[in-house]
């Protein structure tokens, strides 16, 4: 038995060396087999980015994917973070004008978010978890720095979260140009409300929602659009703080469309 296989083997390594492989150099035959468990380790990942492209066809798969799934500061993963408790906005430096289209904009949202658990409310200052600054863009810069982000010397307005370690949003700031056109002004006020609610990515998949943005391109809505309002309603209802892709996708696929 043992003899046979010995002899079995000498015979394989002679045709080992025989002519059909003889040719072929040892280095070469060593990068064929790198190349090829190469091939088999990236594998999974390259299907699994595939599969990812087939679903984004899909323009609202594509749309709450742009928008919910972003990396948590701090952290490289893309991950859905939002708020636990309920947003207690106040406004600083308001114009009147300023303070009646928020406090529309929160009757809304209050709305959009019934039945979550959540509802924002308007509050004095020191009530607040969520300012929303009036501030003409000469003091952004300044303005970032006091609260500790870094300078923007650009953009129409901007906004910051600050997270437990739960990845639940627990406070929020938004800041709004306050030397922009009224229509601008409400537009950016939109438009930061929903990112700093949790909608953090731009996406130019539906042009007249808050979080529309192509290219230098912003969003011109001055209201949540049906399919924003859709997507907030979804984020508080059926999704956690700290959701990854796998659980993002499970929960659109049983909920999206009752949402
Ligand atoms: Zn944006």
């Amino acid at each position: 038995m043992f003899r046979a296989l010995h002899a079995a083997l000498g015979r394989s390594r002679k045709w080992g060396r025989g002519r059909k492989w003889g040719r072929v150099p040892k280095w070469r035959m060593r990068l064929y087999a790198v190349a090829a468990i190469a091939a088999v380790a990236v594998a999974p990942f390259a299907l699994n980015q595939a599969y990812r492209e087939v679903l984004r066809l899909d323009p609202e798969w594509r749309f709450v994917e742009e928008v919910l799934l972003r990396p948590a500061s701090g952290g490289t993963e893309p991950l859905v973070i939002r708020w636990a408790t309920s947003p207690r906005i106040a406004l600083v430096e308001a114009t009147a004008e300023d303070e009646a289209f928020v406090r529309a904009l929160v009757a809304t949202l209050d709305e959009v978010l019934e039945g979550s658990g959540l509802s924002p409310r308007l509050v004095e200052g020191g009530k607040s978890n969520f300012q929303v600054y009036f501030a003409t863009r000469a003091r952004f810069d300044r303005l970032a720095v006091n609260l500790g982000a870094d300078p923007l010397t650009s953009g129409t307005g901007f906004y910051l979260i600050w997270r437990s370690e739960r990845l639940d949003i627990v406070a929020a700031v938004a800041v709004v140009g306050a030397d922009s056109s009224a229509a601008q002004r409400q537009a950016v006020i939109v438009h930061q409300l929903a990112h700093a609610l949790g909608l953090r990515g731009d996406s130019a998949v539906f042009p007249d929602s808050a979080v529309f943005t192509q290219g230098d391109r912003g969003s011109t809505a001055t209201a949540f659009s049906p399919i924003d309002r859709k997507l907030l309603r979804f984020l508080y209802t059926h999704l956690g703080s700290a959701n990854e892709w796998s659980e993002l996708r499970a929960a659109y696929r049983r909920y999206w469309d009752a949402s």
